[in-house]
């Protein structure tokens, strides 16, 4: 089992910040959230305080991994890298929102990341789409068990 988020990334990537703020000025999570969190916050919270203090804040799972922050740096680091890294390890810590529980489920049960209703395919039929089948989900299930996901999740 991965224990630490520099297992996942590396730890010297994030010297090469010189603090510009470009990233979290181009943050869509910033822009919603205080003015204390952000991409360069978190680079700065791992360096400064360590990995307990940001594998338990909440506030991470508001990044849609968009990636415009490592678009925009002019170091090139890789912030969603690092917070794939961070997101291991809080699911590991019990830090998942409901709302991430959900979507794995959905998922795992249907193979969709939505829910197809009768109305989405009444919708499709509109548009000459052909309705939505269920899918095979026994590559997912696969996944689940290697990845783990299947004990951090109880599906109901
Ligand atoms: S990947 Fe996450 S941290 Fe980076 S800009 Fe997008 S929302 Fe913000
Ligand atoms: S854009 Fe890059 S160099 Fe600038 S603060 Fe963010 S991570 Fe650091």
């Amino acid at each position: 089992m991965i224990t630490s988020i520099w297992e996942l990334f590396n730890k010297e990537d994030l010297y090469e910040c010189y603090q510009c703020a470009r990233c979290t000025g181009s943050c869509p999570a910033a822009m919603v959230l205080d003015d204390t969190y952000g991409p360069r916050e978190t680079l700065l919270r791992c360096l400064n305080l360590g990995q307990e203090a940001v594998v338990t804040d909440q506030r991470i799972w508001y990044c849609t991994t968009c990636n415009v922050c490592e678009d925009r740096c002019p170091q090139e680091i890789n912030i969603p890298e690092l917070l794939t890294a961070i997101f291991n390890i809080a699911a590991q810590r019990g830090n998942l929102p409901e709302k991430i529980k959900f979507g794995v489920e959905l998922v795992a049960k249907t193979g969709r990341t939505l829910v197809v209703s009768d109305k989405v395919n009444r919708d499709r039929q509109k548009l000459g789409l052909p309705a939505l089948d269920p899918l095979d989900v026994d590559a997912i299930e696969g996944i689940l068990k290697k990845t783990g996901l299947n004990e951090l999740i109880e599906f109901s």
